[in-house]
């Protein structure tokens, strides 16, 4: 049934300014915010029995779509998801002594983590909107489920990720035919990348939290949790036909899941579905915490991590900006808690939870797990109250890293592969093994001379590796047309031809396409002087 009569407003989070979704802009005319909320008609929606209705439909994300920010459902880009399994905790709930554990299987969606939700919402938007391209920054399960919708649509891809963002994930991505770029930053460092990108080419740049979709995406899983635990426990005595947790779980990295969970929350309440919200409880891992870290302090503007110390990639957002704002609200609203746990905390709880209810996760998931641990025993969560985990993913195998008599040796930070504080050197010579792991010939641009020679210098590293150098874009371009390297190794910030410019050639070039690009910033690696002694010192000892 096409719901193209269906109106749609925008409202800022910060001013209150409403305006119809059609005509939006990208922030508030009044105040410049991003953060807007999608508002329907939840008055017409009540009075037409819509729960009842909804009830009739098949179970996956779409049966909510009157409070989805689509007009017309053929929109809709759909791979089955949604609906994914409330299981009921048996062994570790009884171990916990909790009377009702119950875990949002996430696992189970056709990526493996809950960002399907946000790629069916995002990708059908775009496909109603008539774009084609789009620009996405991942860490790395945002842009696994950008690639299989997109792929799906016939929308193309360009993601960029983070140092730390492990080789399995790109793989993947890559496997759906988008365009893979692998940084040497940080997931911030990395965010900015891509807008730059986005913005030089003129392509979609997706904004994540700062987008209606992503946040309507994540609110479906509020709704899912009410009607699945009101089949569980039956509806309440309030007379309301849905059932709310008093807990929700999640661990938090730009914090888009709960927020969407909230406003979820909140809207069925509106609709006379539940008569309260749960109390949230978010767990960030203890390397990039700036979340808890603020809480802690009491204050509602949380002070950026700038080198998250963390393994897992997933939840290494060190700059959670208004989101964590919003959070704090909740929180002082209707209760909850942000703790934080540690990678050897995560992968234990990897352990317990696998061996109590047969349910494996990934890191980011095993973080939540020991979040919750910690709160039971603190006694923030009581005996009965009713707790719903978010199990958000397992995209990832990550056995090697939890089995075996040395798994915790291998989870210490100083010794992981890919620790996010790497010197640059290792840095570039673990995205050369990614991307690149054969290629013999190289050819590097680079505009700063002495960021040429470091490259030049690690490069020799490797054996029979010939490596060419061009000092900037268009020398760059000339050369690789006429030497076809099996590899590229680029700066970003280049008068003229820039890093970007070299990409967007070489990928328009079907001849030039299939080459790996690497991208670089010069004041990475010409930042740490001692990196350049490092490495002359390496080569001499060899
Ligand atoms: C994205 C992701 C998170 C963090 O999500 P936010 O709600 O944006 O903080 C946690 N776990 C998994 C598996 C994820 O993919
Ligand atoms: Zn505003």
């Amino acid at each position: 049934m096409p719901t193209n009569t269906k109106t749609i407003t925008l409202e800022c989070t910060f001013c209150g300014h409403q305006e119809p979704m059609r005509t939006f802009g990208g922030a508030c005319p009044k105040c410049g915010e991003v953060i807007v909320e999608a508002r329907y008609d939840l008055d017409a929606l009540r009075a037409s029995q819509w729960a009842e209705t909804v009830s009739r439909r098949r179970p996956h994300l779409w049966r909510y779509h009157e409070v989805l920010p689509i007009y017309d459902t053929d929109n809709i880009v759909s791979l089955g998801e949604g609906h994914s399994p409330l299981i009921k905790s048996r062994a570790l709930a009884a171990a916990l002594g909790l009377k009702n554990l119950y875990i949002k299987d996430e696992r189970q969606g056709p990526t493996a983590s809950f960002k399907d939700r946000q790629a069916t919402v995002a990708i059908s938007a775009l496909k109603e909107m008539g774009v084609d391209e789009v620009v996405v920054a991942s860490t790395g399960n945002v842009a696994i489920a950008y690639a299989a919708y997109g792929a799906r649509a016939g929308i193309k891809l360009w993601a960029f990720f983070p140092a730390l963002a492990p080789n399995d994930k790109l793989r993947e991505v890559a496997v759906y035919g988008a365009e893979v770029i692998k940084t040497t930053g940080t997931y911030d460092q990395t965010k900015a990348l891509a807008q730059q990108f986005a913005a030089s080419r003129g392509i979609f740049l997706d904004k994540g939290i700062k987008s209606v979709a992503a946040i309507e995406a994540m609110k479906t899983m509020a709704y899912e949790i009410a009607e699945q635990l009101t089949w569980e426990l039956g509806a309440p005595s309030s007379g309301v036909p849905w059932r709310s947790p008093d807990w929700f779980l999640q661990g938090v990295s730009g914090g888009m899941g709960p927020i969407g969970v909230g406003k979820g929350f909140r809207e069925m309440r509106t609709l006379g579905l539940v008569d309260r919200l749960p109390q949230f409880g978010m767990i960030q891992s203890s390397g990039c915490a700036p979340m808890v870290d603020a809480f802690m302090r009491g204050q509602r503007v949380a002070t950026p991590v700038e080198n998250p110390q963390t393994v897992i990639a997933t939840l290494a957002t060190g700059a959670p900006g208004r989101a964590y704002e919003l959070l704090y609200d909740y929180v002082q609203e209707n209760g909850g808690y942000f703790v934080s746990a540690s990678d050897e905390e995560a992968f234990q709880a990897i352990r317990t939870l696998a061996r109590n209810d047969g349910i494996s996760v990934e890191p980011a998931t095993g973080v939540t797990f020991a979040g919750l641990f910690k709160l039971v025993r603190q006694r923030v969560i009581k005996p009965d109250d009713v707790v719903v985990v978010n199990c958000s993913g397992h995209t990832l195998p990550v056995e090697k890293t939890i089995l075996g008599e040395q798994w915790q040796k291998q989870v210490d930070l100083a010794s992981a592969p890919t620790t996010p504080s790497l010197p640059p050197e290792d840095a570039l010579m673990n995205a050369i093994d990614m991307v690149g792991k054969r290629a013999r010939r190289v050819v590097v641009i680079e505009d700063n001379v002495e960021a040429a020679r470091l490259m030049h210098r690690i490069l020799q590293t490797r054996d029979d590796t010939e490596i060419r150098l061009a000092h900037n874009g268009a020398a760059g371009l000339a050369l690789i047309r006429a030497w076809r390297p099996d590899m590229v190794i680029t700066d970003l910030m280049m008068p003229d031809v820039d890093g970007f410019a070299v990409v967007r050639e070489m990928k328009a070039d079907p001849a030039l396409a299939d080459i790996p690009i690497i991208v670089v910033s010069a004041k990475e690696l010409t930042k740490t002087s001692s990196a350049t002694c490092r490495c002359c010192c390496k080569r001499a000892r060899s």
